[in-house]
């Protein structure tokens, strides 16, 4: 559970103190990673809002892992964290 509540505050911090200095929506929504049609889409801050309120990450999180995890649309914490540790 530490490891989980780092997550979040690691990445809040990531979004909002480094992306989030200047919103650039129309450039967010291009190159968005999310493949789940959404009106939160290049919208960072609510899409991030949104998940964490739920303990989830946003797609982007698990794009990077990879496209199939992004594609599962499984946005929890948990199975983020055992992609994380099955890398
Ligand atoms: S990660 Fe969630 S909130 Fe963000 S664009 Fe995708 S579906 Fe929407």
């Amino acid at each position: 559970m530490v490891y989980l509540n780092y997550l979040v505050i690691i990445t809040r911090k990531l979004f909002f103190d480094r992306i989030m200095t200047e919103c650039k929506q129309e450039e967010r929504k291009v190159n968005c990673t999310c493949t789940y049609d959404c009106h939160r889409r290049g919208k960072c801050c609510e899409c991030l809002d949104y998940h964490l309120a739920m303990s989830q990450l946003p797609g982007c999180a698990f794009a990077k892992i990879s496209k199939e995890a992004e594609r599962s649309y499984n946005r929890d914490f948990d199975y983020f964290a055992t992609l994380v540790l099955k890398k």
